[in-house]
């Protein structure tokens, strides 16, 4: 049997563009959505006119209960979870005094969260840096840092690799709110200067998959943005 995968959050950007290549290499992909079930099913029938399949499961990951949900039904229908890219994620502008108990939980919840298998967990350079007006997203983000180098340490010996990748500043509906003037600013300053595109971290998904001996890693895709 292929390889399976759990995509959390594959409805809309990279995680879309990360169960859309592993499908179409033959890996078998359960792509976890919540909000955005009209996208995830024209990504599921793009695919299959390709006659690739995909399986799509909704699940609220920042909910104890609806995660497990999806571990479950994973389990039950493939009997094994080889990769989970851990990539479901929201953020948030806000200033801190403003961040009301929920939007700190809510953050939390959706962002840090952790399971078992081999594991790519989904971070951010905010995580490293810290971003003004976003702590809460830039805490659950060196969360999740934190947390890959600790289960990398105690997942090793059972041969689950662990690692982070760290994007800059990718082009998905997460930065719409930013107006051109400021993404051509934020250009400016990135050393490679443009915005990452979603295929740039795919292909560091596939790379970490086949890799075998990269564990505890952060992985930063920035085009220098953060040196
Ligand atoms: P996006 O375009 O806003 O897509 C977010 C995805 O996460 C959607 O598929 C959404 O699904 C899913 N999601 C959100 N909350 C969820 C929940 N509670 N349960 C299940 N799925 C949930 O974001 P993106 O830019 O692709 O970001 C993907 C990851 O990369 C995030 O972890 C983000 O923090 C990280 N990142 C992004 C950037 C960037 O510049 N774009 C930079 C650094 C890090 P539904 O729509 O179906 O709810």
């Amino acid at each position: 049997m292929n390889k399976v995968v759990i995509v959390t959050g594959a409805s809309r950007g990279i995680g879309r563009e990360i169960a859309k290549k592993l499908a179409i290499k033959g890996y078998i992909v359960v792509a976890n959505y919540n909000k955005s079930e009209n996208q995830i099913k024209e990504l599921q029938k793009e695919l299959l006119e390709r006659n690739v399949n995909i399986d799509i499961f909704k699940a609220d990951i920042s909910k104890r209960s609806e995660a497990k949900e999806l571990v479950k039904y994973v389990l039950e229908k493939y009997n094994k979870i080889d990769i989970l890219i851990n990539n479901a994620g929201i953020s948030q502008i806000k200033e801190f005094t403003q961040i009301t108990d929920e939007d700190w939980n809510n953050m939390i919840n959706v962002n840090l969260h952790n399971k078992k298998g081999c594991i790519i967990n989904m971070s951010s350079i905010w995580g490293q840096i810290g971003a003004s007006c976003e702590s809460h997203y830039s805490v659950s983000k060196a969360g999740i840092d934190a947390m890959t180098k600790s289960l990398a340490k105690e997942l090793g010996p059972s041969n689950i690799r662990v690692n982070s990748i760290a994007p800059g500043i990718i082009d998905t509906e997460m930065n719409k709110h930013l107006s051109l003037e400021e993404l051509e600013y934020i250009k400016e300053e990135i050393p490679l200067q443009r915005i990452g595109k979603v295929n740039d971290i795919e292909k560091c998904v596939e790379w970490l998959i086949e890799d075998d001996y990269i564990t505890g890693q952060i992985i930063s895709i920035n085009g220098g943005w953060s040196i």
